[in-house]
C-alpha cells in the first residue's frame, strides 16, 4: 500500500477543496475503498475522510420523496420504519447486501460508488490484463473465470458486473443523485452509472472532486409495492448472482396493470432497467401468465459466454418472482 497523507473535513465546501486532484479520494465507510488501497488497485496520495460532514447521515421520508444523505449508514436506512413501508425494495436492496458489520460502517455514497468484484481487477500482483484497472491492457476474463460476469451491456474491452443492489433499487425507481463540486447538480442515477464501451476505467457520471451530497427517490405507488428480489450461491454475505427491483401500480379496477418498474442487478455493467419488460405490462391485465410472458423479455440482448450463460436464463426467473411479490402489495 502506498503511503497517503489524511485530513478530515469538517464541511462539504473544504471536502471538496481537499478532493479536488485525481490523486485524492473521499473515505466514508471506507469498506470498499481501503480494500482496493490494500491490493494496490486504489493508490491514492491523499484522503479526505468525509464522515464528520455535519446534517449528511440524515433519512427523511416525505408524502413526495425520499430524500438519504449520503452519509446515512447502509443499515440506518435499511432499518427506517418509513423507509420500510413506503419503499420496500429500497429497504431489502440494503439488508440483502453485505453483512451487518458492514453495513454499520458503510455509507450510501460510498455504495453507490463500490467497484467492481472481479477478480482480475483486484488481483494482488496487478500482473493481469486488466482494461478497467490499466487501460489498453486486455481484459482476461473474456477467455478467463467469467461466471460471475456481465450477460448485459459487456464489450469487447470490459465485461465486469456492477457489483451493489441499493443502486439497481435506485434505478428501477427514478432515483437522482444529488452531487456537489464547483456547481451543483442532480443527476438520473439510470445516466449516473456508465457502460464500459471502450474505456471500462470510467465508470460513472462524477468528475474529480464532485462530491455526492444525496440521494433522492420521488414515491410513487409503484415503489410501495416494490420487492427486491437477490438471487446468489450463499443466503448471506454474497453479491448477486442475478437480482431484480420491480414494483407495479394496478388501475382502479384492481386488474389492470397501469405502471411496472424492473431493474436488474448482478446480471449488467451497470444497473440495468428492463424498459421493453415495462412496456410489455403496462394497459395488460395483471395475471401470473402476462407476468412470465414479459419477463420472458428481460434477457433480450444479452451477450453470454459459456460460464455465465446460466444467468440468460435466470433473468426471466428473478423478473417474475419479483414482480409475483409486488403484486401482493399493489
Ligand atoms: C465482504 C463484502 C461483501 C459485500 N457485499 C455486498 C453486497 O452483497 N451488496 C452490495 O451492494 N454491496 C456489498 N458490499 C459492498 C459494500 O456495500 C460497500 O463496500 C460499501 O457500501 C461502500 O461504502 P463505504 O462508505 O464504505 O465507501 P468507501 O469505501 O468509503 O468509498 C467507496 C468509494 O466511494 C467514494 N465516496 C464515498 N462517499 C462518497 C461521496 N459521498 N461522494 C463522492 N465519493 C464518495 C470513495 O472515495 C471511494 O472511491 C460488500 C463489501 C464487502 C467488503
Ligand atoms: S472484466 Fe473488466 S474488470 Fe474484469 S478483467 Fe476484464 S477489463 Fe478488467
Amino acid at each position: 500500500m502506498r503511503s497517503f497523507a489524511y485530513h478530515r473535513a469538517s464541511g462539504v465546501a473544504s471536502a471538496i477543496q481537499l478532493g479536488s486532484t485525481d490523486e485524492t479520494r473521499f473515505l466514508a465507510g471506507g469498506t470498499n475503498l481501503v480494500d482496493l488501497m490494500k491490493c494496490n488497485v486504489e493508490r491514492p496520495a491523499t484522503l479526505v475522510d468525509v464522515t464528520a460532514l455535519p446534517g449528511l447521515d440524515q433519512v427523511d421520508v416525505g408524502p413526495a420523496r425520499i430524500r438519504i444523505g449520503s452519509l446515512a449508514r447502509m443499515s440506518t436506512v435499511a432499518d427506517h420504519p418509513d423507509l420500510k413501508a413506503t419503499a420496500p425494495a429500497v429497504s431489502e436492496s440494503l439488508w440483502r447486501a453485505a453483512s451487518a458489520q458492514i453495513r454499520n460502517m458503510a455509507t450510501m455514497g460510498g455504495n453507490l460508488l463500490q467497484r467492481t468484484r472481479c477478480p482480475y481487477f483486484r488481483d494482488e500482483s496487478g500482473n493481469v490484463s486488466c482494461n478497467k484497472r490499466n487501460p489498453g491492457s486486455g481484459c482476461a476474463a473474456l477467455s478467463g473465470v467469467n461466471r460471475n460476469h456481465a450477460v448485459l451491456g459487456g464489450s469487447e474491452f470490459c465485461i465486469a458486473t456492477y457489483p451493489g443492489d441499493f443502486a439497481t433499487a435506485l434505478v428501477a425507481f427514478d432515483g437522482l443523485i444529488h452531487v456537489r463540486g464547483r456547481d451543483s447538480r442532480v443527476v438520473k442515477a439510470n445516466d449516473f452509472f456508465r457502460s464500459p464501451g471502450s474505456t471500462p476505467h470510467i465508470e460513472n457520471d462524477l468528475t474529480v472532486g464532485e462530491f455526492i451530497t444525496a440521494i433522492e427517490l420521488p414515491v410513487t405507488q409503484s415503489l410501495r409495492a416494490s420487492h427486491y428480489l437477490k438471487v446468489r450461491d450463499r443466503s448471506s454475505y454474497e453479491f448477486a448472482a442475478a437480482s431484480a427491483a420491480a414494483g407495479l401500480e394496478l388501475e382502479k379496477d384492481g386488474r389492470t396493470i397501469k405502471d411496472a418498474r424492473i431493474a436488474l442487478g448482478g446480471v449488467g455493467t451497470k444497473p440495468w432497467r428492463v424498459r421493453v419488460v415495462e412496456a410489455e405490462l403496462i394497459g395488460k391485465p395483471c395475471t401470473e401468465d402476462v407476468i412470465r410472458r414479459a419477463a420472458n423479455h428481460g434477457a433480450e440482448g444479452a451477450h453470454p459466454l459459456p460460464q455465465n450463460a446460466f444467468k440468460v436464463t435466470l433473468i426471466p426467473r428473478v423478473i417474475a418472482r419479483a414482480l409475483i411479490e409486488a403484486v401482493r402489495l399493489a
